[in-house]
């Protein structure tokens, strides 16, 4: 079981190409947010058409599960809070979205949209409560856009910038892993990283570099590696030397 996980794309269309080249071979491709980018030169219909493309060329390729991030709003629920309404309307085979569960081999994936305000974040809050109640012996894995603060994953520089919320629900709940991104440059800093861990929960954030090629991470199951690239080279961790991290059923 082998995952791809990528982040803030922006629209930046040479790197959803690299994605439709590498995606072959993995069993799960993620993409965590900022798919479109709000200040681009595309309008945002354009982009929301051309990135259903993508999704559909992908999907073709390996099962995907997208979550949304503040750049992916093109909606306001009737709270007047921003969503991304194109997401929760993609009904592409094999595309999972915002707010949806996907049950996967011996994963449950919590796909959680960017929330604007209250009214969003409480569905978010009862969305993982209720994964939290039939999620099993599964493994558990968040996609949240945002990292949680404090986690090395948050640092944006000169401060740790995560979601609070974010924090508390982990604590509280325990997933195994969440997959975000949000703070770009984050793996860059000294003090930032493209990892971290919360107690059993670890948390990942590839970040953004501007090239052809994204910064991505893989998630290996079976040999329990994770690997990061980025243009200053590779970067592996072993998630199963640490202990408390959740085992599958037998
Ligand atoms: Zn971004």
């Amino acid at each position: 079981m082998k995952l791809l996980v990528v982040s803030d794309l922006h629209y930046a269309l040479k790197q959803f190409d690299w994605l439709c080249a590498r995606t072959s071979g993995h069993d799960l491709l993620v993409i965590a947010g900022d798919l479109l980018d709000l200040a681009g030169h595309a309008d945002i219909d354009t982009q929301i058409i051309v990135v259903e493309k993508y999704l559909t060329r992908l999907a073709a390729l390996a099962p995907v599960a997208v979550c949304s991030g503040n750049h992916d709003l093109d909606g306001e629920n009737g709270a007047g809070e921003r969503y991304a309404e194109w997401l929760r309307h993609v009904e592409i085979e094999g595309v999972s979205v915002d707010s949806q569960t996907l049950f996967h081999d011996s994963l449950t994936i919590t796909i959680c949209p960017w929330w604007d305000g209250e009214n969003s974040r409480s569905q978010v809050q009862a969305h993982l409560e209720r994964d939290a109640e039939r999620r099993g012996s599964a493994r558990w894995i968040w996609l949240y856009h945002a990292p949680p603060d404090g986690a090395k994953t948050s640092w944006n520089g000169k401060r740790f910038s995560g979601d609070a919320f974010l924090a508390e629900m982990i604590a509280r709940l325990n997933p195994d892993i969440v997959l975000g991104g949000h703070i770009h440059n984050s793996p860059f800093s000294a003090a930032g990283s493209w990892y971290d861990r919360i107690e059993n929960t670890w948390v990942f954030n590839p970040g953004r570099e501007m090239s052809s090629t994204p910064t991505c991470m893989s998630i290996d199951f079976d040999t329990m590696q994770a690997v990061w690239e980025s243009s200053s080279g590779r970067k592996q961790i072993r998630l199963a030397s640490q202990e408390g991290v959740h085992s599958p059923a037998v």
